[in-house]
């Protein structure tokens, strides 16, 4: 698909609230600062289609955007998670929208799950993997900002996040990406045509 075509089309606070659940879509998750709205805009080529947001507490919503003029076809930002300033309670509320979305979503096809090589399967890395498997749902893994390392690390570190994840190897792939640099963009796209356009 020709992911610079990207175009926002609408902001939900729950699942009840996303648009119709026909189609396809696939949803990026990460913590904040994971360089999930990097990686968005250099999929599509957009300066500022996906928006990074600093403000703790703020409203957090999941952002839809449709391809190529259809909204058959949808990429899903989905609300960063890790702010420390975040009260407990609101924590929860986030978790529990995640959840209903991961698990209830229909149209949802797969999950890419950003990481900074750095510091990869966090805790919450681990929970986005059980709601995934929970539903047998592919996850696509960026290990982002690969930029930072050198090739030997980066690589290192690609090899053991695959082999931590041996056993869920079917549905789970793993890629270095940098926005920064633009390596493995394409290798992205291919993963999103495979599954956005069965
Ligand atoms: P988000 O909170 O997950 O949406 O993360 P952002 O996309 O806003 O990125 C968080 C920080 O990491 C920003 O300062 C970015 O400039 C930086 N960053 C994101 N992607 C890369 C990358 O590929 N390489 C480098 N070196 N820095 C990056």
């Amino acid at each position: 698909l020709n992911y610079p075509t990207a175009q926002f089309m609408t902001s939900a606070p729950t699942l009840a609230l996303c648009p119709d659940d026909t189609g396809a879509e696939v949803a990026f998750a990460g913590r904040s600062n994971a360089g999930k709205s990097s990686a968005i805009n250099a999929l599509t080529q957009q300066k500022a289609l996906a928006r990074t947001s600093r403000t703790p507490g703020r409203t957090q919503l999941i952002n839809f955007f449709s391809v190529m003029n259809d909204e058959a076809y949808r990429l899903v930002d989905l609300p960063g998670y890790g702010y420390a300033k975040v009260p407990e309670t609101v924590k929860l509320e986030w978790q529990q929208h995640m959840s209903d979305y991961l698990r209830g979503r229909f149209s949802l096809r797969g999950l890419v799950l950003l990481m900074d090589v750095r510091h990869p399967l966090t805790e919450f890395d681990q929970m986005m993997l059980g709601f995934a498997d929970q539903r047998d749902m592919p996850v696509h893994i960026l290990l982002t900002k690969a930029d930072k390392l050198k090739k030997g690390p980066a690589n290192a570190a690609l090899q053991q996040v695959r082999s931590r994840l041996k056993e869920w190897e079917d549905l789970v792939s793993v890629q270095l990406f940098s926005s920064l640099k633009r390596d493995g963009v394409d290798t992205l796209a291919q993963r999103l045509d495979q599954w956005l356009k069965t």
